[in-house]
């Protein structure tokens, strides 16, 4: 078996691990990074949706943005069709391949690692530090010693292992959301009707217990997609629920001139009040791993990448010192990042798309919508980005809560 030693192995290429990787190898530790993706441009499920600052905040260059918004369209509840637009530019898509590659050839640019196609699969302790189990497509085994492992497998928790083991919290803080996503090639004055704007179809005859979104990327390619809040009970397939948005959403002979160009998916699950396990020992989790993931729109990137701009530093003062991460003060500066707000746009998350079954929940957010149209698309984006809710006063508490 073949066996590599590193510093630091981070498990998963995505937005928090390719960034805390980029991070160490900056601060000159020795960092492998691997991913069981042979091509990090591959599955590229995310849609990547996100206000502007974050280009700034995260250091991030031109080449990940797919394209630039500055309005909301909301199709729904039925026929009701409500748009927002702003002067400039309020925020971006990302290219969600183009992020992944730029991050893991940071790492390597300052001197990491990266390794890619392998699956780890094992992480036991060995001496001081830890020892890592890889398999490769082809079955071959690789083990990797280092003094810290970080888990950035996303939603999987590779290594970390299942939220509800660790979770003492009942199954309603946990919530699941499962999403389907096509890239589509269309003709360019298809294009033009999405784009600069990020559109959501919303209400229970468009998605039950969900949302669709059409979104602008590089000229003559949009992102479609539907998502649901995973429901206990029978609900039609959402590659089915994907075909009947798609066709009332263009005409014939729009969808006559578009190909299809991939066909992706992905699973989001996260607790509403954060309780995961943030490591054991020297293995520590990131991002999704740790519920980062919001389930109100579906956002997880910003909030991954703010884990490992949170673990990034107190892991390299660790390395640097030698001495133990304290992982409760990891847990508190995130959970301080984070914010206020979190839980409460969680609870939000599971009230307005569970509970997004009918017509009597349909006419509940119609009202809701009703409310939010003399505001500027400013406000929405501190709405659904800020998860600024007490701007809407005292009166949306009771919906936040659940009581209403
Ligand atoms: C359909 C869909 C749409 C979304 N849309 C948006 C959006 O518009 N905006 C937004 O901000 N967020 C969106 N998200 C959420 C966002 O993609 C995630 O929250 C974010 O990618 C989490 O980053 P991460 O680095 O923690 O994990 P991930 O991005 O999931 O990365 C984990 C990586 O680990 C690798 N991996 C997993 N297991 C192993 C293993 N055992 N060994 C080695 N490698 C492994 C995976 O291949 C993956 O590359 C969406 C998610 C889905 C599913």
């Amino acid at each position: 078996m073949n066996s590599l030693r590193t510093q630091v192995l981070v498990v998963g290429a995505g937005p928090s691990g390719g960034d805390l990787a980029r991070q160490l190898a900056a601060a000159g530790v020795g960092v492998l990074l691997v991913d069981q993706l042979a091509d990090l441009g591959q599955a590229a499920f995310s849609s990547a949706a996100m206000p502007l600052d974050v280009l700034e905040r995260y250091g991030l260059p031109a080449e990940v943005v797919a394209s630039r918004w500055r309005g909301w369209q909301l199709l729904g509840p039925g026929q009701e069709r409500r748009t927002w637009r702003a002067e400039t530019p309020l925020g971006v898509v990302l290219d969600f391949g183009a992020l992944r590659h730029w991050l893991a050839d940071q790492c390597r640019r300052f001197g990491g690692s990266l390794q890619l196609g392998w699956r780890a699969f094992d992480c036991q302790p060995m001496g001081t530090g830890l020892r890592t189990l890889l398999r490769d497509r082809q079955g071959g085994v690789q083990e990797v010693i280092s003094d810290w492992v970080v888990d950035a497998s996303g939603q999987g928790r590779a290594l970390i292992g299942p939220i509800t083991a660790m979770a003492s919290e009942s199954d309603r803080d946990l919530v699941r959301g499962v999403g389907v996503e096509w890239l589509l090639q269309v003709a360019p004055d298809c294009w033009q009707r999405w784009s600069y704007q990020l559109s959501f179809a919303l209400g229970s005859d468009w998605v039950s217990q969900g949302y669709g979104w059409v979104f602008p990327m590089a000229p003559g390619q949009l992102k479609v997609g539907v998502c649901r809040l995973r429901p206990d009970r029978h609900l039609p397939p959402l590659g089915q629920v994907l075909e009947s948005m798609l066709s009332r959403l263009f005409s014939p002979a729009e969808r006559q001139a578009s190909t299809v160009l991939d066909r992706h998916g992905g699973l989001i699950v996260s607790s509403i009040r954060r309780r995961d396990c943030h490591g054991q020992g020297r293995l520590l989790a990131i991002g999704d791993a740790v519920s980062t993931a919001n389930l109100l729109g579906g956002e997880g990137i910003r909030h991954a990448l703010s884990s490992s701009r949170v673990l990034g530093p107190l892991l390299v003062a660790a390395i640097q010192r030698g001495a133990p991460l304290d992982l409760q003060r990891y847990e508190r500066q995130l959970r301080r990042r984070l914010g206020w707000r979190w839980s409460l746009s969680g609870r939000l998350a599971r009230r307005t798309w569970l509970g997004l079954d009918g017509p009597q929940a349909d006419r509940r957010l119609s009202s809701l919508l009703t409310g939010l149209e003399p505001r500027r698309a400013e406000d929405l984006a501190a709405l659904l980005f800020e998860y600024r809710f007490e701007r809407y006063g005292l009166r949306s508490l009771p919906y936040l809560l659940g009581v209403r």
